[in-house]
């Protein structure tokens, strides 16, 4: 579904990414783990559109992306969850919602995922008249993945979406991505808490300093000693 080859990413003439290569099929969850600074965030802002590449491809079902406008790429069915949630805490729940459909024309079908998005997550609906930024961290959360759902994405890019929770919480959201998984969407998810996604993920890359040095299936990277030293504390 999603083909990353050879990608090149710079903030001014800092290369940041150097060749990353990675691939998603669909149906899959797939993880990208790393240290903090690895370019985890930019691999992401490379496949929404925000970070332009300065070298390689990226391909969306067969087709060439890195050439397609951000706003575009959502249209195409790729939608994000950012890194902090980044709610509009001013709003209520309910517009926050809607404002993930902004750039969608059928109202009926809108309107149809939104009670979806009620569904999956009740506390949004009991809340929908709240201002968002009167939710729980973990409710916050649950809003911002909502959110992306609005656009009715086949794609779900996921930064840290376990970020500041309680443990309880990040098992909460990890049978959410389990959940949406199941109901048909392909997610691309980065996490520090490499245990908590390597349970949910099929397949995993290990990112250092803009470079794929690790990949594999989900379960032999939890076995990886590698990984294991790094990044599960053994
Ligand atoms: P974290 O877990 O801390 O978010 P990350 O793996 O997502 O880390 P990135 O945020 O992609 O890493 O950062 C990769 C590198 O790019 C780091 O060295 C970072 O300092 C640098 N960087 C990130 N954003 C910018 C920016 N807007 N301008 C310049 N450099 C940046």
């Amino acid at each position: 579904m999603l083909e990353i080859d050879r990608a090149c990413c710079a903030y001014g003439r800092v290369e940041v990414l150097h060749e990353v290569c990675l691939t998603v099929e669909q149906g899959e969850i797939v993880t990208l783990l790393g240290a903090n600074g690895a370019g985890k965030t930019t691999l992401l802002r490379a496949i929404s559109g925000i970070c332009p590449l300065t070298g390689g491809e990226i391909r969306f079902e067969g087709e060439r992306l890195d050439r397609v406008p951000a706003h575009r790429r959502v249209e195409r069915g790729i939608a994000q969850v950012p890194e902090g949630r980044q709610i509009f805490t001013a709003l209520s729940v309910a517009d926050n919602l809607r404002l993930g459909a902004w750039r969608r024309a059928d109202g009926a079908g809108t309107a149809q995922d939104l009670e979806r998005v009620y569904q999956m997550f009740p506390v949004l609906a009991e809340r929908r008249g709240s201002v968002a930024g009167g939710l729980s961290g973990g409710q916050q959360q649950m809003l911002a993945i909502g959110r992306a759902l609005m656009g009715r994405p086949r794609l779900l890019l996921m930064d840290e979406p376990s970020m500041g929770l309680a443990p309880l919480l990040i098992d909460q959201v990890m049978a959410t991505i389990v959940e949406l998984k199941a109901s048909g969407l392909t997610i691309l998810l980065v996490e520090q808490n490499v245990s908590a996604a390597l349970s949910i993920a099929d397949r995993g890359y290990v990112l250092e300093t803009g470079t794929v040095e690790i990949a594999g299936r989900a379960g032999d990277l939890m076995t990886n000693p590698d990984v294991a030293s790094s990044y599960l504390g053994m």
